[in-house]
C-alpha cells in the first residue's frame, strides 16, 4: 500500500465497544460516539452495530450517521454555531435532542420549530466551570470558553420555558473537555452537575449528558489497549445523584476509536545539522495535526528496525513547508534509513477527521485489519 496510510483494526475496536457497552450497561447508560473523532464510514458502521447512539456537531455529522445506520432516536446534536439550515434539519430528521448554547439559540431554535409546525427536543448546555486539568486548547468547560451557558443564563430559560410553544425542554448538557486521565476530574464534574440540577431543580427532566473526554494512553499505546471504562462510569455512578426517572447519556469519542488506529508512513531522508539529526517522512501534518495543533505526544517506531538498539534521537519531520510540521522533536529510534517504514500509534482520533489536503496533499487511504469474526458478517 502506498504511504502514507491509516490502518484500523477492527478486532480492536470490537472489543473496545464490547468493554465500552458492558461497563455502561451495569448503570443503564447511554453511550453516544462523537463522530468528529473519527467519521471514517466503516468504523461507523461497526460503531452503529454495536448499539451505539451518535454525538454531532454539524448538520454534516447527522447525514453521514443517518447514512451509516446511526437512528434519528440515538442522534443528538451539539454545536456553539448551528446554522439555521443545520437546525432545521436536525428538526426535520426527528433527532433525539439538540444541545442548546446560548438564550438566543433558544429563541432561533423556536422560530424555527414553529415554522415546520414541530416540537424540538432540547437540553441545554451548561457552561459548569469545572477544570478539566488537560490541555488548554480542548478544554471547554471553563468560564471563559465559548461553549455553553452560565447556570444563571440557563435558570431564567427554565422559568420561562413554557413561552417556548415550539421546543421541548428535556434536561440538561455538559462536556468539559478532552483527553481527560484524571478520574478526580469526572468525580468534580459530577457533583458540580448535582450542585445545578439542585439549582434549577432539574431532577424532573428525562434527559441529563455528562458528554465526553475520556484520554487514552497515547504513551504505551501498545500496552493500554482499552481505556479505563470500567472506572470511568464508576466513579460517575458513584458521585453523580440522578432523578430517579432520568435517563444518563454520555458521548465518547477519542477513547472509543483512538488506539485502533495508526498512521504509517515512510522515510523519505535523513539529514543531521549542527544541533539535530531529522528523519523526514512522507506524511504530514496534513495527515496527522494534532503534535502540530496541541504539541500532543505520539509514539513512534521503525518498522523495519524491530529488536534493533534504540540508539538515536531523530526529529520526525513530514513533508510540509511549516515548521510546526513535526511529529516529535526528540524521538528516540534504532538507526533509521531511507525506505523505513515508521509507525505512528494511537492514530484512531483526531487524525482522519481532522486531514487537510494543505500543500495539495493526497489525504492518506485507509487499510483495515479485520477479524475472522468480522470477516463472516
Ligand atoms: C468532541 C466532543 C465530544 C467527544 O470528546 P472526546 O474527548 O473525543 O471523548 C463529546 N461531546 C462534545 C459536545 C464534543 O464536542
Amino acid at each position: 500500500m502506498q504511504t502514507p496510510f491509516y490502518q484500523y483494526d477492527l478486532a480492536l475496536l470490537n472489543e473496545t465497544l464490547d468493554t465500552a457497552h458492558a461497563q455502561a450497561a451495569k448503570y443503564g447508560y447511554m453511550v453516544h460516539y462523537a463522530i468528529k473523532a473519527n467519521a471514517n464510514p466503516t468504523l461507523l458502521k461497526v460503531i452503529s452495530d454495536a448499539g451505539f447512539g451518535a454525538d454531532c456537531v454539524s448538520g454534516n455529522e447527522i447525514k453521514t450517521a443517518l447514512k451509516n445506520g446511526f437512528k434519528p432516536q440515538s442522534i443528538v446534536f451539539a454545536g456553539v454555531g448551528k446554522t439555521d439550515w443545520e437546525i432545521e434539519y436536525a428538526i426535520e430528521q426527528n433527532i433525539h435532542c439538540m444541545h442548546c448554547e446560548s438564550t438566543q439559540e433558544f429563541h432561533v431554535i423556536n422560530h424555527i420549530a414553529k415554522k415546520l409546525n414541530k416540537m424540538a427536543r432540547v437540553a441545554l448546555r451548561i457552561n459548569p466551570n469545572v477544570n478539566a486539568k488537560t490541555h488548554k486548547s480542548i478544554t471547554t468547560g471553563l468560564k471563559e470558553n465559548k461553549f455553553g451557558m452560565s447556570v444563571e443564563e440557563a435558570s431564567l430559560i427554565f422559568n420561562s420555558a413554557n413561552k417556548y410553544k415550539n421546543i421541548s425542554l428535556i434536561g440538561l448538557h455538559f462536556h468539559i473537555g478532552s483527553q481527560i486521565m484524571n478520574m478526580e476530574v469526572f468525580k468534580n464534574l459530577a457533583r458540580e452537575v448535582n450542585r445545578i440540577q439542585e439549582r434549577l431543580q432539574s431532577k424532573a427532566h428525562p434527559y441529563l449528558n455528562l458528554g465526553g473526554g475520556l484520554g487514552i494512553d497515547y504513551n504505551n499505546p501498545m500496552i493500554n489497549r482499552i481505556a479505563d471504562f470500567e472506572g470511568y462510569f464508576k466513579t460517575i455512578n458513584l458521585w453523580l445523584k440522578p432523578g430517579k426517572d432520568q435517563t444518563i447519556h454520555f458521548e465518547l469519542g477519542r477513547s472509543l476509536v483512538g488506539q485502533c488506529g495508526q498512521l504509517y508512513t515512510r522515510v523519505l531522508y535523513t539529514k543531521t545539522t549542527k544541533t539535530r539529526s531529522f528523519a523526514v517522512v512522507d506524511g504530514g501534518m496534513n495527515a496527522l495535526i494534532r503534535p502540530a495543533l496541541y504539541g500532543a505526544y505520539h509514539c513512534i517506531e521503525n518498522i523495519n528496525k524491530i529488536g534493533q538498539p534504540v540508539n538515536q534521537t531523530y526529529e520526525v519531520v513530514g513533508p510540509i513547508c511549516e515548521t510546526t510540521d513535526s511529529f516529535g522533536e526528540a524521538v528516540s529510534l534504532p538507526t533509521t534509513e531511507r525506505g523505513d517504514l515508521l509507525v505512528i500509534h494511537s492514530c484512531g482520533a483526531y487524525a482522519e477527521s481532522m486531514a487537510s489536503d494543505y500543500n495539495l496533499r493526497e489525504r492518506p487511504q485507509c487499510a483495515f485489519i479485520r477479524n475472522f469474526e468480522l470477516e463472516k458478517k
